[in-house]
């Protein structure tokens, strides 16, 4: 009888131990299931459903060239397999493990019903197995990358299967179409289309490009106007390419690739942390972030509309917001400002801005997303300190920002680079807002909210 592989984030046939395990072994039925019901769900955001659409259709793509296909459903992944399974005879269902809260449910639902077999491959290493001495899990980056590594390389990547059986007669299949994941009216995807193509084949050349410039990651990473990093995250995050795919392409580099390998440990840290604290994309794990007095209220509203749309002013931030809104994608060096800008400048919620990233973002990832918002606003087990308080103006000047703001925010692009980062009140173009808040005093505001909630403990 066949057997069904289960596709969630591991959209390709290459370093795939689901269809690995059963290629060769008979019938096999491929599915997606578009699931927003499982508890705990968290709907997708609009820049990751225009991509998967096109993940999907790829996906669809290369199976139909090894005699396959993809079937696709909408609604609750246990229910909808076990229909498959009644409606095909398929008497097992391999998948790899995902560790969101709802994907562990719809895993925990799915197993009651039917024979499912559950592989690894997304992570360098299995989420919750990188242990301390005393066998408890990693709270802090840099030991856990420590003890990952002493498990490193991961296995070499397995072989897209050159052909994969189909079953006796196909169950029904949605069209993509029907599932609306593209936007209608108004079409805010333009810059999307220009920036990426989703799917397997772009993120192999994607690999291949950068393991060509991985040796140099540390001198450029940082610079927001080039190109130093690898623009894999929506590839990676919707499972395009698997890390061991990418470690076994750039590992050799030499050079610095041992920081951007760092990177990609981040990526596995991340879900090593939602292991252990489902809620950490809603809840900060620090205390006296129970009780910080973020701003509320019609006034701070406006501020968190003009962050969204890049006009607060501060031309870096802006800069990352604009880029953002227009490619689903920015630089981390400015998301890492920008989120500190939001956080602490403007002293609104970081689960604010976990939301519009989440929205926003072709690479939102819940663990990933999480995490670093946690650590940039000082609430995470791991974290920056609160009061450590990013200068935007100075940042900027450091990493050399002048041409990213030139491409971002055209009503700029007249200024020099040293008029750029922080435009004098007289040669601030007309229609470019003036800065929302000064630094000084949002710094004072911010150290004073947080000094009130530790004191409050
Ligand atoms: P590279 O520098 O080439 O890194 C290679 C890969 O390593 C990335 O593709 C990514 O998978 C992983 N990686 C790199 N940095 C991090 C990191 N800090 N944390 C976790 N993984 C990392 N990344 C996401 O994938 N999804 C998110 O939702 C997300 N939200 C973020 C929110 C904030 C506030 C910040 C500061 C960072 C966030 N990041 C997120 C991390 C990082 O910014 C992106 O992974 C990176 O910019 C992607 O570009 P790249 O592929 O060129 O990265």
């Amino acid at each position: 009888s066949p057997c069904i592989v289960w596709l969630r984030r591991d959209l390709r046939l290459a370093d795939q131990a689901a269809f690995a395990a059963v290629a060769a072994t008979g019938p096999v039925i491929p599915v997606y299931v578009l699931d927003d019901e499982t508890p705990r769900h968290r709907r997708m955001g609009g820049a990751a459903r225009w991509w998967l659409h096109h993940s999907l259709a790829s996906l669809d793509a290369a199976l139909r060239e090894r005699g396959s296909r993809l079937i696709l459903r909408r609604g609750r992944c246990e229910e909808v397999l076990a229909a498959i399974a009644g409606e095909t005879g398929a008497s097992a269902v391999h998948a790899l493990h995902h560790y969101e809260p709802w994907w562990r449910n719809a895993e925990k639902a799915v197993g009651k019903r039917l024979a499912l077999h559950l592989h690894h491959g997304n992570y360098l290493a299995p989420p919750g197995t990188v242990l301390t001495g005393a066998g408890t899990p990693y709270r802090i980056f840099t030991p856990f990358w420590r003890a990952l590594g002493e498990l490193m390389p991961p296995l070499a990547p397995l072989p897209a299967p050159a052909r994969i059986m189909p079953p006796a007669a196909w169950p029904a299949s949605e069209p993509l179409a029907d599932w609306a994941l593209l936007p209608r009216a108004p079409d805010w995807a333009g810059g999307l289309r220009a920036a990426w193509r989703p799917g397997e084949d772009e993120a192999r050349a994607r690999l291949e490009a950068f393991a060509g410039k991985a040796a140099r990651y540390e001198a450029t990473r940082n610079l927001p106007a080039g190109d130093g990093t690898s623009l894999l995250s929506p590839h990676l995050h919707f499972g395009e390419v698997s890390p061991a795919q990418v470690w076994h392409a750039v590992a050799g580099a030499g050079g610095s690739v041992g920081t951007f390998l760092g990177e990609l440990g981040w990526r596995d840290y991340a879900q090593n942390v939602i292991v252990q604290f489902p809620e950490y994309g809603a809840r900060a794990a620090r205390p006296e972030f129970a009780d910080l007095a973020w701003r509320t209220g019609p006034a701070a509203e406006a501020d968190l509309r003009a962050w969204r749309r890049g006009r607060t002013g501060y031309p870096i931030v802006d800069a990352g917001m604009r880029q953002l809104w227009a490619t689903g994608w920015m630089h981390n060096r400015v998301r890492m400002i920008a989120a500190s800008f939001l956080v602490k400048h403007l002293l609104i919620d970081w689960r604010e801005g976990e939301q519009w990233f989440w929205d926003t973002l072709v690479d939102a990832d819940y663990g990933s997303n999480a995490v670093n918002w946690q650590w940039v606003a000082g609430s995470g087990v791991d974290a920056n300190m609160f009061v450590r308080i990013m200068a935007p103006l100075v940042q900027s000047e450091k990493f050399d920002a002048a041409g990213y703001i030139r491409a971002w925010v055209p009503e700029l692009a007249g200024l020099s680079d040293s008029e750029i980062h922080d435009p004098p009140d007289h040669r601030r173009p007309r229609g470019y807002p003036a800065r929302i808040i000064e630094h000084r005093a949002a710094r004072e505001r911010a150290l004073a909210a947080h000094g009130a909630a530790k004191g409050a403990r």
